[in-house]
């Protein structure tokens, strides 16, 4: 039942600690290349430290959530300053680092070093669920607190790690949302759901977030064979590089909301429109983003919030809706 995953292969707690932060709202097959080319760039947690943040957001650029990525450098920098490079073995000192918390503290303490601490993700609240028959939902604060208080009193003294590890295993595989294998469960025995008959039954199916639709504009402005970015602030994409663009509200006109956001950024351009739409979709939202070229009328005075990439460059931390419009502008060669 275990499966052979590169972070199954170590005791170190940096390389713990990066594949536990990339698995959190990533599957493990998506997680795990990025985790090998992140490890292979960063080997050790000094290598880390040591790093520009454009080169760490780069790194993580695809796998989304890139204030995990900011948390985890911050704290690795924090590791060196105030701990002499040691990852903390003791949970106050490691969950009060940028980013860490209980179930990242339990992940690393308990596979690492062997700290009986639990462990809660969706895999092993969906196991607890139904072991115990109640109708917790994860996300339920209250809820949250009895499924903590029932994995603490469950992980033993010897082999945390394995144990977290072995439950986190059981709901990934075997425990699964939908069609869990009973027949095939170690714990069946002593599983009140099983007992009833309705193992699917728990939890309680979520309710879904409603899609939203949203429309955007981007200009494009290139120049020999590089295109004008612009650095994007937000929580969700802080930080990455993506043509200049805007969200058109309902009634407006693209193309009066965008030169608006170019003046606003310090650019002076003529725009033509393309008859290019990309669709894109980050979390529930559905972006129709129109396509304009852009050509400068004045140069660009320099600015830390705009710059020409290359975007086929592995090194550019680019979002992933401009690789998208990068493939698809077009781009002549140097000229
Ligand atoms: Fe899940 Fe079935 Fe095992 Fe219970 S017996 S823990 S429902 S797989």
């Amino acid at each position: 039942m275990r499966r052979d995953l590169p972070w199954r292969r170590t005791r170190d707690p940096y390389r713990i600690w990066v594949s536990e932060v990339m698995l959190q709202q990533t599957q493990v097959a998506t997680a795990t290349p990025y985790y090998l080319r992140f490890i292979g760039r960063f080997p050790s947690l000094d290598h880390l430290a040591n790093a520009r943040e454009s080169d760490v957001l780069a790194a993580w650029a695809g796998l989304g959530y890139y204030r995990r990525a900011r948390h985890l450098h911050a704290a690795v920098r924090e590791v060196v300053r105030e701990h002499a490079g040691r990852v903390p073995e003791k949970a106050e000192a490691f969950a009060d680092l940028p980013g860490v918390g209980r179930y990242t503290t339990g992940a690393v303490l308990s596979i690492a070093f062997g700290v009986p601490l639990p462990v809660l993700d969706g895999n092993v609240a969906r196991v607890l669920a139904r072991w115990c028959a109640k109708p917790w939902v994860v996300r339920n604060p209250r809820d949250a607190r009895a499924l903590w208080e029932v994995a603490t009193a469950l992980v033993p003294e010897r082999e945390p790690g394995d144990w977290n590890q072995a439950l986190m295993e059981l709901g990934a595989t075997v425990c699964t949302p939908r069609a869990p294998r009973c027949a095939e469960c170690p714990v069946r025995a002593s599983c009140r759901a099983f007992a009833l008959g309705k193992p699917e039954a728990f939890p309680p199916p979520a309710v879904r977030r409603a899609s939203v639709a949203l429309r955007r504009a981007v200009a494009i402005v290139e120049r020999r064979g590089r295109v004008l970015m612009a650095r994007r602030a937000g929580a969700l994409l802080d930080g990455l590089w993506e043509p200049p663009g805007v969200d058109v509200a309902a009634g407006a006109k693209p193309r009066t909301v965008l030169a608006a956001e170019l003046r606003r950024l310090g650019l002076t351009a003529r725009l033509e429109p393309t008859d290019r739409i990309v669709r894109h979709t980050i979390t529930h939202r559905r972006i129709s983003v129109e396509v304009w070229r852009a050509a400068l009328t004045k140069p660009l005075a320099p600015r830390a919030t705009l710059r020409y990439v290359d975007p086929d460059s592995p090194d550019a931390a680019l979002t992933a809706l401009a690789r998208k419009l990068a493939a698809r502008s077009g781009r002549r060669g140097p000229g």
